[in-house]
Formats: C-alpha cells, structure tokens, sequence
C-alpha cells in the first residue's frame, strides 16, 4: 500500500506573518493525524519560519516550492539543495507548470534538479502534465512519456520510489476545472505502466503518483478514491488552513 501525500504549493504567496497565522488552526485541525503524508511549501522567505514552527511536529513536513542545479557560486537569485537542508526542508517540488511555462524550464533542466535533490537526500516532487491543446491533439500519453524520460533519466530504481511524481493537467492548474476522476485515474495509470516499462514493476508500484488542479474540499474524495491516485497537490484552496486541514482529512478517511 502506498501511503498517501497531500502537500500544499502556496506559490508566490503567504508572508512570514501569514505563515504564523496559517499554522495555528491547521495544526489543531489535523491534530496528530499521520495516515497521510503532508507537506507544506512555502515560499523561500517563510521557511525558516515554518521550519521553526514546525521543529516539535511530527506529522507535517516541509517542502521547497524550486532548487538550483548548482551546489553554490555565481548563479545569483538561485537557492542550492544544502541550503534546503539547512532549513529543515525534506521535499522539493521540481519542474511545475509554472516554471515550464514562465521560466522556461525543460526536462534537461528538471532532471539536473532532481538528481541534484537526491544528492542532497531531498525528495524531489516531480509535476508533469499537458496543455489544454495537447489533450484536444490527443497529445496526452506522447507528452506524459517525453516529460518522464526526460525529467526522470537516469535515476536509480532505489531513487525512482524516494521520488513522487505530481500529474497536474495544466488546464487544471489555478483554473477551478478539474480532470474528471476517470480522466486523472487513466493519466495516472499510463504513467505507472510507463514507469513499468521504463524500470520495472516492483519499482512503479511503489512510485506515489500526486494529482493536482483545482483539488479542493468538495472533490478530494472522488479524486483520492482512485487506485493510482495517491495524493494531491494543493495550490489555491491549500491558502485556507481550514480548507486544506479538510482535504487531508477526507484523504486519510479513506484509508480507514
Ligand atoms: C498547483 O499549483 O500545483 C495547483 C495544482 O494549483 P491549484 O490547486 O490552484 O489548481
């Protein structure tokens, strides 16, 4: 059984003060729930903060929203692995959408990242997913298949499972239109056979599969319930410390 993970991407949003905020009622709403994994990440400026709020709790980790490639040196703006670390930082979300499309970044570069994050003992969240007008050319499983060789090559079986993989349709991303359960769960499904293909099935079985697009309280469950869906992750609605308490704890009753 793979273990569920619900991590929330708050993108360029929530201050340091905004953080404190965020944590006091989310924490008393999931309590010491821990049949899912869950991950903040926060922007760069709040995550000393959150580290430091999250230093005594067990059951919620802390994710990075982007790293360089690079150790350290000349590559002003750029945050390294090491410097994660240093911050308590456990996750690292790599080559979301928003970074493909605004920043211009490939596979080539997703993959230097990813294999720069596992160097560091970072688990790397590596977000796939095709256009509105990929899907209208039939384009899904070619483009699912480009992004996976390339952002994924050259890992380890071992570090293949240390790695979860986040399909997020980019019509889906901050859009409030969701992929249909049965459209995720057939994206998810071709992913794992191609992860199949690619290593073997020892090793795909044990790869979590987020999805993420427009999840929010109301369809969590429908979305969760599906055989190879195992988390989410939460843009917009994982602001709302309340609204995402809620999407973990509709995830974890399922797995009663
Ligand atoms: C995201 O940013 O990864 C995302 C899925 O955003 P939203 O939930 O707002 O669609």
């Amino acid at each position: 059984m793979r273990k569920k993970i619900i991590a929330a991407n708050w993108k360029m949003n929530m201050t340091v003060g905004e953080t404190e905020g965020f944590f006091k009622p989310f924490l008393i709403e999931i309590g010491s729930e821990k049949r899912a994994d869950v991950v903040i990440v926060p922007p760069f400026t709040a995550l000393a903060k959150a580290g430091e709020i999250l230093r005594n709790v067990q059951n919620v980790k802390l994710g990075a929203q982007n790293m360089s490639a690079e150790k350290s040196g000349a590559f002003t703006g750029e945050i390294s692995a090491s410097m994660l670390r240093e911050l308590f930082v456990r996750y690292v979300v790599l080559g979301h959408s928003e970074r493909r499309t605004i920043f211009g970044e490939t596979d080539e570069m997703v993959n230097k990242k990813t294999h720069a994050a596992h160097a560091a003992t970072l688990r790397p969240i590596v977000c796939i997913g095709e256009t509105l007008a990929e899907r209208d050319a039939n384009q899904v499983e070619a483009v699912l298949e480009k992004q996976i060789r390339g952002s994924l090559a050259g890992l380890s079986a071992e570090q293949l499972t240390e790695t979860v993989l986040a399909y997020e349709p980019v019509w889906a991303i901050g859009t409030g239109r969701t992929a249909t359960p049965q459209q995720a769960q057939d994206a998810h499904a071709f992913i794992r056979r191609k992860l199949t293909e690619l290593w073997d099935a020892a090793t795909a079985d044990k790869v979590r599969i987020q999805y993420g697009g427009s999840v929010k309280p109301a369809n969590t469950a429908e979305l969760m319930g599906q055989p190879d869906i195992d988390g989410a992750l939460v843009g917009g609605a994982s602001l709302d410390p309340r609204g995402f308490a809620e999407i973990v704890l509709a995830t974890v009753k399922l797995a009663r």
